[in-house]
């Protein structure tokens, strides 16, 4: 999305914005010293425990975690997406967002997105005409204003009816092929993906068509077929339904997850206008942090059978991260052979509305799967429930709501919840369920440790709280040292020595995308000595040179490794040679 405004626009707005400002027309700020305190908003707070530095642009809440810049503060305070956030800071500051209309890439997706409205209309009105279609809606209970609510189609029967229509040019055959809708079989030989199915056309944020759904109307496999990947549908992020949904609804109270498309489009027949499907994937991070956007309250509804309770406790894994206080999730089990589409048309609406009120909240879906199979009586069990149970609840932000979990888990295994917090905290890492691969998010989500940060994470935290530092950095030479958080480590560098007076807003929102990038904000929390000796350039500079030698030595420890297995190549000596002489002159 943020695609669409300039990269420059954005980082000048963010250095611009004065997050006192933005903060104090929501909030009632207190100054102290040279920052500013609030009762934070993101939970149920007593004390002042929101701190607002303006020199970094940068809020933090020493209570519940939460953190982040103007911007973010706005998306999370308002429910505002990136852009809408990006326009709201902009209008304050009387600017206007200079969006991009003639660069290449916009102009390509253009000819994406128009191709892929003209394949809709094509597939709409193909429905007019083929009876076995209009029959199958009309058996499914699917009326005409449904019908065209969704946009639904029919792709017709035989191999090249959208080749030959659409696909008259070579350029014309690239888009189709780009966008899926045709495949190549070989050289100059293609065909149509979607032939003889209803078509579902699935729609973004903005409204427009960027993949469809296919459904056979007998027992032919597979039953629904998808567009893949494209520039445009990324199936980890589109919700189908969400833009119809937004379209019919002023207030969305809540929303409920469901599998398919014919449970959207079923349930909404019956005037359950607030369904979303994913698309045969597990919801993932961009997924809740949508539905959240818009909704404290998510239902997941799935099928009655093993399939739907695997996607529940998926969906539940995804969620954890995502618990805040006031959030509400629940889950809906269906009985068995019953999907919500076959459910509220032979039930009705308001018995599928008592279905979802009296769903299972998150807490109790989570106690009783992980206390299957275990006897709670004894106290191996106790330890084995506290050995499952803590990846899970490490995963919670700090709050009521991580509270609330471990005070019903205790009364569950009927001992202290402090004594459980003890047995949790003690469970051997090694015995946990987490998996074991190190990745950059991991290492920045192990906030309560009390351990010192590695050194590179504590060079990032010194660049975001000391921008100024960078200038005077003297040696680093960790280009190609392959270890989490050096890519971003090697950006923040980069950026800083190039770009006077950035501050830590600045550098934490221009890699808000980036896999690595996306952490920054939990860095920006200053741990360093507030005091006059504190010297972050010698401290920076020591890091930096520190990281370096750990760079040269594990190099050098693996080529020595791979000289006594005499696996040394002529490439490989050099290295070794210079990496030795490098090492020593540090
Ligand atoms: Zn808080």
């Amino acid at each position: 999305m943020s695609g669409l405004i300039p990269q420059h626009f954005i980082n000048d707005l963010v250095s611009r914005v004065d997050i006192v400002d933005v903060l104090s027309k929501r909030i009632d700020l207190k100054k102290a010293g040279k920052e500013f305190k609030a009762v934070c908003p993101f939970h149920n707070d007593k004390n002042p425990s929101l701190t607002i530095s303006p020199s970094k642009g940068f809020y933090h809440c020493f209570s519940c975690g939460a953190h982040g810049t103007a911007l973010g503060f706005l998306m999370e305070y308002e429910h505002l997406s990136f852009v809408e956030a990006i326009e709201s800071l902009a209008s304050d500051l009387g600017l206007e967002v200079p969006y991009e209309k003639s660069s290449k890439p916009i102009k390509q997706n253009n000819d994406l997105f128009s191709m892929m409205e003209k394949l809709q209309k094509k597939f709409q009105d193909n429905l007019k005409d083929e009876l076995k279609a209009i029959k199958y809606l009309k058996e499914r209970g699917i009326d005409g204003r449904t019908a065209k609510k969704f946009g639904i189609g029919y792709a017709k029967k035989g191999w090249r009816n959208i080749l030959d229509e659409f696909g008259k040019n070579e350029k014309k055959i690239n888009l189709l092929t780009s966008l899926g809708l045709i495949i190549k079989k070989s050289d100059d030989n293609y065909y149509d993906r979607f032939r003889d199915r209803i078509i579902f056309p699935i729609r973004d944020a903005r409204g427009r068509f960027i993949g469809f759904g296919g459904r056979v109307f007998n027992d032919e496999q597979p039953k629904y077929l998808n567009s893949p990947e494209t520039s445009l549908f990324h199936k980890g992020k589109e919700l189908y339904g969400l833009y119809e949904c937004q379209q019919s609804m002023r207030d969305i109270d809540r929303l409920v997850v469901v599998e398919g498309y014919m449970d959207v489009i079923g349930l909404s027949q019956n005037g359950v206008e607030y369904a979303v499907a994913s698309m045969g994937t597990a919801t993932t991070n961009d997924h809740f942090n949508r539905l959240f956007r818009l909704t404290d309250s998510i239902f997941f509804c799935f099928d009655g059978d093993d399939a739907g309770l695997k996607a529940a406790w998926r969906a539940l894994e995804n969620s954890l991260i995502h618990l805040r206080d006031g959030r509400q999730i629940k889950f809906v089990f269906l009985p068995d052979g019953e999907d919500p589409d076959s459910y509220i048309k032979n039930n009705g609406t308001s018995k599928f509305e008592e279905q979802l009120d009296s769903g299972k909240d998150l807490s109790d879906f989570l106690i009783d799967k992980i206390s299957e199979n275990i006897d709670l009586k004894s106290i191996d069990g106790k330890a084995r429930l506290a050995e499952r149970a803590k990846p899970l609840i490490s995963k919670i932000p700090d709050g009521i709501f991580k509270e609330l979990i471990i005070e019903k888990l205790s009364i569950s295994v009927n001992i202290s919840s402090k004594k459980l917090t003890a047995l949790i905290s003690k469970v051997n890492r090694k015995e946990s369920m987490r998996p074991k691969t190190r990745s950059f998010t991991k290492m920045m989500s192990h906030k309560s440790s009390k351990a010192q940060p590695s050194i590179i994470k504590k060079s990032i935290m010194l660049i975001l709280n000391y921008p100024e530092a960078a200038k005077s950095i003297k040696t680093h030479d960790f280009k190609d040292y392959k270890k989490p958080g050096i890519k971003i480590l090697l950006k923040l560098i980069k950026t800083t020595q190039e770009e006077a007076n950035i501050n830590a807003a600045s550098l934490i929102e221009r890699w808000r995308d980036d896999d690595e990038g996306r952490h920054l904000a939990k860095l920006a929390i200053n741990l360093f000595p507030d005091n006059p000796e504190f010297d972050a350039s010698k401290e920076l500079n020591d890091s930096l040179v520190q990281i370096t030698k750990n760079f040269y030595s594990e190099r050098i420890n693996f080529l020595i490794e791979k000289q006594s297995k005499n696996e040394l190549s002529e490439k490989d000596k050099n290295e070794l040679s210079r990496m030795i002489i490098r090492n020593k002159s540090l």
